[in-house]
This record gives structure tokens, sequence and C-alpha cells, in this order.
């Protein structure tokens, strides 16, 4: 009699973009991967209207992938002035899960790339915060929730979400925050998530955030192509890579990673309801 094989814990990764380039060549391979190493589920992400309707047409060709359809902060300088026109009609697609990704970036301003003067940044930051409130009421409307992006901004992000949080929840994914940034967050009904970067050596503040949330608000993602964990650190991040980061993620909460499992999945399913298991 063969013995039963043991069942490897599954996990979702909430926040990957296949439809970037990297991914052109060898996507059925990276969702094969991904179901292999029990990441039974994806969520692409849009960051403009094109992208997004990318990422729909790839959740429409595989069944393990869902998409999330929104205008990334980096990328208001060829956003209309309105973004819900573009938006707004994806959103009804069954396999859209969530608006987003949206948010604010102060990270990459165009100072800081030689490519404006601070006159310049404070137009980028208006129509940043412009976009994303836009997505908060194409959210609060559709009754979806909201993936944020927010580098080098989380108080601006913040206060462009706070007088939605009643409305609408978020994830603000890619989280670096301290536990105190992280409270305001859960304090609100949202969530956080972790990258890869939460597995490097020089990420234990991250790590002391991470053992701090609450079981049922924080989810794992690779942000692929981007950030992939240890040990694939500097190569082309991809879903599968959420098995390497759970085994951490497991290790700083302190429970295994079965446990890590149940509590992330029934995370993950109480905010993306629309998400089948
Ligand atoms: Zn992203």
């Amino acid at each position: 009699m063969n013995p039963m094989p043991i069942p490897i814990p599954r996990f979702t990764d909430t926040h990957a973009h296949l439809d970037f380039p990297e991914f052109a060549g060898d996507i059925e391979a990276v969702v094969a991967r991904a179901a292999g190493a029990g990441v039974h589920r994806v969520i692409t992400i849009g960051c403009d209207a094109e992208s997004s309707r990318r990422a729909v047409a790839i959740a429409e060709r595989f069944p393990n992938v869902w998409a999330a359809v929104g205008w990334h902060p980096n990328h208001v300088g060829n956003a209309p002035e309105d973004v819900r026109p573009a938006l707004a009609p994806l959103l009804r697609h069954p396999r859209v899960v969530a608006v987003g990704e949206c948010g604010i970036d102060h990270y990459r301003l165009p100072s800081s790339q030689g490519m404006g003067t601070e006159e310049d940044d404070e137009r980028v930051k208006a129509a940043q915060a412009r976009v994303f409130r836009q997505q908060l009421e194409l959210a609060a409307d559709s009754g979806l929730n909201v993936i944020v992006h927010q580098r080098h901004a989380f108080a601006p992000a913040m206060d462009v979400f706070g007088p939605f949080a009643g409305r609408v929840r978020g994830v603000f994914h890619c989280f670096v925050g301290t536990p105190d940034q992280m409270q305001a967050v859960v304090a609100m009904g949202s969530s956080v998530s972790f990258t890869g970067i939460a597995t490097f050596k020089n990420a234990a503040e991250i790590r002391r955030t991470m053992a701090a949330t609450p079981r049922g608000s924080f989810f794992l993602e690779t942000d692929s192509p981007f950030l992939a964990p240890v040990p694939h650190r500097g190569k082309r991040a991809e879903p599968a890579h959420v098995a390497d980061l759970a085994r951490v993620a497991a290790d700083t909460v302190g429970s295994s990673t079965e446990e890590l499992s149940r509590d992330t999945e029934a995370a993950v399913d109480a905010f993306f309801p629309r998400m089948g298991t």
C-alpha cells in the first residue's frame, strides 16, 4: 500500500505582475510552477488601463489566476484626468477581485530621477492623490477592496485613504512599516501584505512588524517580477516563491506552515470574496 502523500500547505500570491514583459516567454511554466509549490492562487495586478486589460486576459486564461484592476501612482503621467471611465467596466468582470494597484509613491518623483523640479514633484503628488481618490471611490461603489501602494509615502497614503476607511478596506502591500504603522492600518479594518523583502538578512525590523500583525490581517505576496525572496534574491521573482517566503513567515510568527496556511488563506478569502478556491 502506498502511503498517503503529505499535502503541501497552500498559499495565495496576492500580488504579482504576470503581464510584465519578464513573463512573456514562459507564463505557462510560471503558473504551473506556482501550483506545484502549493501556491494555488495568484492575483495579477494591473498598473494602468492597458496593463489592467492584460491582467484580466491572463485571469481568463488560467483558472488559478485572478486579476486586480487599477492605476499605479508611478503611472499617473499617462493617466487621464479621471481614470474611472477606463477602469469601471473592467471591475464588473467576474475574475476581477480588487481595485489596484493604486496609492502614493514619493520615492520616484521627477526631481529624484533628474527629470524635473520640486514644482514638478508637487504636480505629480497632486495627480497621485487625485487618481488614488478616484479609485477609492470606484472601490466604494463596486464593493471591492483596494490594493494600496505606498512607498516613502505612508502618511500621505493614509491621508487619502482615511476618509474611505468605513466604506473600503485596503491591503497596504509590500509592507515595510513599523508595528505602529501596521496597527494604524489594522485599526481601520485594513490589512498588510509582506513580500520577499521579509526574508532578507537585514530585514529584522520588517519581521518584527510581521510578528506583531494579527493573523487575520496579513497576506503573503511576491510583487513578481521584483523582490525575489532568499534563496532567489536578485533573480526574477515568480509566484512559486511564496513557498519560500511562507517558511520564513511561519518561523517569524512562531507557527507551523500548516497553521500559517490556514490563517493567511482565511484572511485572503475574507478580503477577496470574489476569488474562489
Ligand atoms: Zn505591484
